[in-house]
């Protein structure tokens, strides 16, 4: 499989040179050539697999030339290997809707789904090539913490993580600043998420400092995350339907920078039997009112209750919007020229009834998604994490839908208190983490001063 850039700008590349890349030389994301597509007796076969199998097969066309089946087992392997759950991802009922938990992974969110696969193939692709690779990022707190997981104690690899000091939860500090492996540095600036991205952006921008240090980036770009994600599609329409290719599924997807949804549509244009992707959103609207309306507009990032979906622009939208424009980079180039300099960007009636025949959107409010985790927990006694509420909610009264849980309830337990009067206990294999030792160093928030931490930890 070769994989091109939205923006038409980059020669085809092999797997591991997308991997490697991350975002596009053009300033675009990369994506396959073309879809492998599944048939009923595939699926029939593959609705008997264990999740790791399913893993394999999924993956095996898009690194095929790349990476031998031999190699790529155990990298799958041991992904999951840190799971707390037997099915990885299991398939629960609760009342009338079905939940798809992906939050058994070691920082109790799903992006451990892929980041855990990311770290492993980072490692395997540096250790094949030679050479390092550091990887330096700014969290809020849900991706730096699965990405410092992903790659605690992998050779030839360091990273440096930048949150802002006493400004995460105190379940996502500990999971990032109890990681005591010496290629891990955590970082706490003194000022703001923004702070922080501003002076990754500086690093990443001098690109002499860049070179000198390889530097690289853990952003939802990466196409290896979202090729882990399309699994776990497969996954819960296995286990809705028992493997039965005539039956098909939506999927209510809380959704943030469009990663997990997208691998949900990537997963139907191969063949799953999808009907609808229900794209949820909290009050940060962008892109429901993409869906509705055929226009994307920048708004105000406004803070929420489920603040890994605050977003204002979402990277992986791209992708989709490569394919609504039949794979023309000249015309999403200029969308996003459009959207650099004046804000946004329409599309045609045409491509919008295109988009309905897909998608559809609701956001969800602060008060509709508190009332759902009070009801769902007062009708069922299952306890949802701010994010996940937020799915359950734009798929209310519809049949047949699988909502995605996207964390554990223990990770946002402040909402979930508000919302159920209770507390929620982390898992028992995580009792310790507020007692355990820490490292962490407090930075103020320059470049300058991140650069010499950068600079002297790797002298
Ligand atoms: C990152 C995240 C999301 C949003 O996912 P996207 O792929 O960015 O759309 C939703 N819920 C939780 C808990 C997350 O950490």
């Amino acid at each position: 499989m070769r994989y091109i850039s939205t923006r038409g700008g980059v020669a085809p590349l092999s797997f591991s040179e997308a991997v490697m890349m991350g975002l596009a030389t053009d300033g675009g994301l990369l994506v396959p050539e073309r879809l492998p597509q599944v048939d009923g007796a595939t699926l029939r076969r593959w609705a008997k697999l264990s999740y790791q199998e399913l893993a394999l097969e999924v993956m095996r066309p898009f690194v095929e030339e790349d990476i031998p089946e031999a190699d790529l087992r155990p990298l799958v392997i041991n992904a999951y290997a840190k799971f707390e759950h037997d099915e990885i991802t299991p398939l629960v009922k609760v009342g009338d809707v079905q939940i798809l938990e992906l939050f058994h992974g070691p920082t109790l969110a799903f992006k451990d789904v892929a980041l855990q696969f990311l770290g492993n193939l980072f490692e395997y692709l540096l250790e094949k090539q030679g050479g390092r690779l550091n990887i330096i990022g700014a969290t809020s707190g849900d991706t730096g913490s699965a990405a410092i997981h992903g790659v605690r104690g992998k050779s030839g690899i360091d990273i440096f993580i930048l949150h802002p000091h006493q400004r995460v939860s105190p379940v996502q500090e500990r999971q990032m600043t109890t990681v005591l492996d010496d290629n891990v540095h955590n970082i706490a600036i003194e000022g703001n998420f923004d702070d922080g991205q501003a002076i990754v952006k500086a690093l990443f921008n001098d690109l002499a400092f860049k070179e000198k240090y390889h530097l690289g980036a853990v952003n939802s770009i990466n196409w290896a995350r979202i090729l882990a994600q399309i699994v776990y599609y497969f996954r819960g329409w296995a286990r809705a339907t028992g493997g039965n290719p005539e039956q098909k599924v939506s999927f209510s997807v809380p959704t943030g920078n469009f990663g997990d949804i997208y691998a949900g549509y990537l997963a139907r244009q191969m063949g799953l039997p999808v009907d609808r992707l229900i794209l949820a959103t909290n009050r940060n609207d962008i892109l429901s009112r993409f869906v509705l309306h055929g226009s994307y507009s920048k708004g105000v990032v406004e803070p929420t209750i489920s603040p890994s979906m605050d977003i204002q622009i979402s990277s992986n939208f791209e992708r989709y919007l490569f394919d609504l424009l039949e794979r023309d980079g000249d015309g999403v180039k200029g969308c996003m020229a459009e959207l650099a300099e004046q804000g946004g960007f329409s599309v045609s009636a045409e491509k919008l009834a295109q988009v309905r025949t897909i998608f559809d959107a609701v956001a969800v409010s602060e008060a509709q998604t508190l009332e759902t985790i009070t009801r769902v927990h007062r009708e069922s006694g299952y306890v949802l994490d701010p994010h996940t509420a937020v799915g359950v909610a734009a798929a209310a009264g519809r049949q047949g839908v699988i909502c995605l849980a996207t964390a554990h309830p223990a990770k946002f337990a402040d909402a979930v208190r508000q919302a159920t009067g209770e507390a929620v206990a982390l898992p028992p294999s995580m009792q310790d983490l507020m007692t355990l030792p820490t490292r962490c160093e407090v930075l103020p928030a320059t470049a300058a001063a991140i650069k010499a931490k950068v600079e002297q930890t790797l002298a």
